[in-house]
């Protein structure tokens, strides 16, 4: 199925499917459950368009080269043009927020990681980011306020706070910026809080975005 970004009631968005641009190591517990170096600079990755398929009613994963792990961001649709861009002009730029998986390959973004190259094959392959739907920027008074959370089978898989992210959403989008033009139909994610882990097929996964968005979904292989 074609990916078309949709609002959180299924309506379609007049927007065009562009690229995703992420943060990586954005919350701390992250960062340890990795046990990542940390730098002061951010470290931003782009995911192309052709990564981004409809969160539900089911998504699919790679099978054959190792490991699948979920990381549940809040996603940040971008609908106008960004290029060293304020944090006042970011602002004013946002159509709206909704929850993404930032899928990663694991075991081949550690090979990458260990062999010094980039990572782009574990984290940007075909439909390596499920995104749901929209809630209108206007509907969310407080973005640095947002709570998510992901169960997989019933189980609490991780539980993220905006409060808590290292960059907050605006300044992150300001510095991307700086590197990316951003462009309307754009998508960013924010970062993974703990919790990572493997998804096998069948799981079911539920993803909430406090108090607008409740999705189920099923993985497949
Ligand atoms: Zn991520």
């Amino acid at each position: 199925m074609a990916y078309q970004h949709h609002d959180f009631q299924g309506n379609a968005i007049a927007l065009p499917v562009g690229k995703v641009v992420c943060i990586g190591q954005n919350y701390l517990d992250h960062i340890q459950e990795m046990q990542s170096k940390t730098a002061p600079e951010a470290l931003f990755f782009i995911k192309p368009a052709t990564a981004l398929v409809p969160m539900t009613p089911s998504f699919s994963i790679p099978t054959t080269q190792g490991a699948v792990h979920n990381e549940t961001e809040i996603a940040v649709l971008i609908n106008a043009p960004l290029k060293n861009a304020s944090v006042a002009e970011v602002c004013t730029a946002i159509w709206g927020y909704s929850l993404a998986l930032d899928l990663t390959l694991r075991e081949v973004q550690a090979q990458l990681k260990q062999l010094g190259r980039p990572w782009e094959i574990a984290k940007g392959f075909d439909g390596a980011c499920p995104v749901a739907g929209f809630v209108p920027a206007a509907l969310v008074t407080e973005p640095q306020q947002l709570q998510f959370a992901l169960a997989v089978n019933g189980q609490l898989r991780q539980q993220g706070d905006a409060r808590l992210m290292i960059r907050g959403i605006a300044q992150m989008i300001s510095e991307m910026s700086q590197h990316f033009t951003l462009l309307p139909g754009d998508l960013v994610l924010t970062g993974t809080p703990a919790g990572v882990g493997p998804l096998q097929s069948q799981d079911t996964l539920e993803l909430t975005l406090l108090p607008w968005l409740q999705v189920q979904t099923v993985v497949n292989t």
